[in-house]
């Protein structure tokens, strides 16, 4: 890299399009100007198409199959749930494990729909064999290793941002991805770290435009945890849809109050089949306006 090259502001190297020897990033419009779609049979994610996925922050309850089921009701295209947790504390719950991904595949099975739940290492691919897309926490965003380990696999990756990432590092943690030839992933925005205190992270909403622009992979947003509060999950959920997400990832536990992870953030099924109607408002009227 050479400082005249460095220092042309309006490069295209300069916004992160190409890189210092003028070959596009696998990520950007430059590479690919057509949207990214992941087809993944029952549900397709990117594009025109907006889906939902939603579930327990973590499975640790022995029914998932059953409340998979009133998701997919009430409109979910897609069901998380959390079976290796990366906790804060060692001390807090650290997930259920194989049995919840047991759970996941037989809701998987029930309901017909893909399922996602988050990988925290590569030594446990062969734990994920039936899952449909692997998670890679806000925590891991930048395990290099990890990423080099899903880039040369074939199932979809629903990449969070780092909560201190900018949009470009979500980007080249992509990058990493899709260099070994895995071109299924999904930037998921979650919030990042600001001085503002009163929700748990700030939801970088004008980060989901400009990855629209930037990049032709699918957009996620997570409003659960931007929000750290399930009053708030609604309105960021109805931002993020009218600012051009194509996913929202959004946590819903049968029993909130008793969750064993983020219990003040998980809306109840009642909640959920609310915002369900509220989203298809939205995007309704963001096509009559078109
Ligand atoms: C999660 O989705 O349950 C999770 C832990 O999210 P994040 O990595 O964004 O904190
Ligand atoms: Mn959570």
């Amino acid at each position: 890299m050479t400082f005249s090259r460095n220092s042309i502001a309006s490069s295209s190297y300069m916004t992160g399009i190409e890189d210092s020897e003028g070959i596009p990033y696998l990520y950007s419009r430059g590479y690919k100007n057509d949207d990214t779609v992941i087809d993944l049979g029952a549900s397709r994610i990117g594009g025109k198409d907006f889906i939902v996925a939603a579930g327990p922050c973590s499975v640790d309850f022995d029914y998932l199959p059953d409340f998979a089921l009133e998701l997919k009701k009430a409109g979910a295209s897609v069901i998380r749930g959390g079976a290796f947790k990366p906790r804060t504390s060692p001390r807090s719950f650290q997930g259920s494990g194989e049995a919840a991904l047991r759970q996941l595949v037989e809701a998987r099975d029930v309901t017909g729909l893909p399922v996602v739940s988050e990988i925290m290492d590569a030594s446990q691919l062969p734990l994920f064999s039936d899952i449909d897309i692997l998670q890679v926490g806000s925590r891991n965003a930048q395990n290099f290793t990890l990423l080099r380990a899903l880039g040369i696999q074939p199932k979809p990756v629903l990449l969070k941002r780092g909560m201190g990432n900018t949009v470009e590092e979500l980007l080249n943690s992509a990058e990493y991805i899709l260099q070994g030839g895995n071109h299924s992933v999904i930037l998921c925005e979650r919030g990042i770290r600001t001085f503002e205190s009163s929700t748990r992270f700030t939801l970088d909403i004008g980060a989901v435009p400009i990855l629209r622009q930037k990049s032709h992979l699918p957009v996620c947003v997570d409003p659960s945890h931007a929000a750290g509060q399930r009053d708030l999950v609604a309105p960021l959920s109805l931002a993020a849809a009218a600012a051009g997400a194509q996913m929202l990832l959004i946590e819903v536990h049968p029993e909130p109050e008793r969750a064993l992870s983020d219990s003040h953030q998980q809306l109840t099924l009642k909640q959920f089949k609310e915002l369900m109607i509220q989203i298809r408002r939205i995007r309704e009227s963001l096509e009559r306006n078109i």
